[in-house]
């Protein structure tokens, strides 16, 4: 039979036993995996992370140069609209 005594023995052992346990999701220690409320850590390697960052950065300059150039279109527009005045 497990007295009150008993289970509160038994729950403080699992708790202290938790202390040990890391979490497969966040990572951190003292929880477990489904008691998880943090978010979900990707292991990837430093260089994974930057090759995106370094497409994202190309495609951010694409960007940029598009849209400088369809400006200077429109000026162009606009001058030659003035010429015709
Ligand atoms: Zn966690």
């Amino acid at each position: 039979i497990a007295t009150p005594m008993h289970q509160l023995i038994a729950r403080r052992q699992a708790e202290a036993n938790k202390q040990h346990v890391r979490c497969q999701k966040c990572l951190e220690f003292g929880h477990w995996t489904y008691e998880c409320t943090g978010k979900r850590k990707y292991l990837y390697g430093p260089s994974r992370t930057a090759e995106l960052k370094k497409a994202l950065k190309e495609k951010e300059n694409r960007l940029l140069l598009l849209q400088q150039k369809l400006i200077k279109q429109c000026r162009k527009k606009v001058f030659e609209n003035i010429h015709d005045l």
